[in-house]
């Protein structure tokens, strides 16, 4: 057995920032198909679980803007930028991530990517997956990939790039991600109203989706709040329109960043409850047990008591899907169909034919009554 093999899963090693980084890649994998090893990319290393028979590569040195023209509205950057530096590099003109993602201290750009969250202004604004334009991975047999590129009408043939976004390290090493930019609103107001929440459904609903004024729309604590971006004057037209029964929301960044984030207090651990996390149609009906909705009513969060797994089922019948969810740690798992479980090993053969990535977070197929955490 070989000296790789026998490494534990404390061994990390810290990819090297530059061009070495493609070499040093191409040699980690090279053991590890040949010790039959397994290995997990990471970004920070935030969420990474330990597991006794993997190694993790960590990307966070390989760091830095590479190409960043404002005027494009585009940025390239490699994958260990933690998100707060970009994000602090758009803001200095005027520009942001509009699909909203998770930025604390350290987590990393890759790692943003290989999860793809997005937060509440996904529906109004995009997915990540719909703002992510090009990558370069390094993929399990060592090749330097290349994939869309630095212009938004960039596609032809297969758009292979937004792979990455949800891909969870299981592709290769994302080394670079170009993501389109937007445009910081001048102005941004959050009003909010009393109601019930099948009211807060229709009302979003009504609203529809898709670029406009609406930049996200969320249902908690009883009450529906509406947020509108642009310019100040279009925004206090639309304000106009919305009748009397809606007040201004003072402190409403530290609502959709406590709600995006996961810090409000309805994301507070219940004893002897579960949070689901509910992806369905946006206009299918309620369940009982839905305590907030976000992404225009496309995405229901509901506590059950623990052991209860009616929501698969009753996702399933509204063309969706529903999984356990641990509040700021999110979920390890896709919880695939039989027919996505097949797809998503095939892809990753053919990125990955060593199997040297680490897999867990294909779950097979759930059924109903099986706990999956
Ligand atoms: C609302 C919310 C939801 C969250 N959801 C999740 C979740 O669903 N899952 C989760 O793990 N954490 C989740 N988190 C926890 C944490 O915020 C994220 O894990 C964090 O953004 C990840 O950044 P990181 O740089 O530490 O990545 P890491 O924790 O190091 O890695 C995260 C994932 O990305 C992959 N990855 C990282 N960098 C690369 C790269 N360069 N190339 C290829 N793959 C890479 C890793 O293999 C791993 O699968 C969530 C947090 C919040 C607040």
């Amino acid at each position: 057995m070989s000296a790789f093999a026998l490494q534990s899963c404390r061994d990390s090693h810290r990819v090297p920032n530059g061009s070495d980084a493609v070499a040093w890649l191409r040699e980690r994998f090279a053991q590890a198909r040949d010790a039959h090893a397994q290995l997990r990319i990471q970004g920070a290393g935030t969420h990474s679980q330990a597991s006794s028979n993997v190694s993790s590569i960590s990307m966070k040195d390989h760091a830095g803007i590479v190409e960043y023209d404002p005027s494009d509205l585009v940025v390239t950057v490699r994958s260990g930028t933690p998100l707060i530096e970009l994000e602090h590099a758009l803001a200095c003109h005027g520009q942001m991530l509009a699909f909203e993602p998770v930025v604390r201290q350290i987590n990393t750009v890759g790692g943003a990517v290989a999860l793809g969250w997005s937060g509440s202004r996904r529906p109004y604004a995009g997915a990540l997956r719909d703002h992510l334009i090009g990558i370069r991975l390094v993929d399990g047999q060592g090749r330097d990939l290349r994939f869309g590129g630095r212009v938004v009408k960039n596609v032809a043939g297969f758009d292979v790039a937004r792979l990455a976004g949800g891909s969870r390290g299981m592709l290769g090493a994302l080394l670079e991600v170009t993501l389109r930019v937007m445009p910081r609103p001048e102005a941004e107001v959050t009003v909010s109203t009393a109601c019930a929440a099948d009211k807060a459904l229709a009302l979003m609903l009504a609203r529809g989706q898709g670029p406009g004024l609406l930049s996200g729309s969320v249902y908690v604590d009883g009450c529906l709040f509406l947020r509108y971006s642009g310019t100040s004057f279009s925004v206090q037209h639309a304000l106009t329109t919305l009748g009397d029964n809606f007040n201004q929301v003072a402190e409403a960044h530290e609502l959709w960043r406590g709600f995006v984030h996961q810090e409000h207090a309805f994301f507070s651990s219940k004893p002897g409850e579960t949070l689901w996390r509910v992806s369905v149609r946006p206009d299918a009906p309620l369940h009982a047990s839905t305590g907030a909705i976000d992404w225009a009513g496309g995405l229901r969060w509901c506590w059950m008591p623990n052991g209860n797994h009616e929501l698969r089922a009753w996702a399933r019948s509204h063309g969706g899907h529903a999984a356990p969810w641990v509040p700021q740690v999110g979920c390890d798992f896709h919880a695939l169909s039989e027919g996505m479980t097949g797809l998503s090993y095939g892809l990753a053969d053919i990125f990955d034919p060593y199997r040297i990535f680490d897999r867990s977070a294909l779950q097979p197929v759930v059924k109903e009554s099986a706990p999956c955490v």
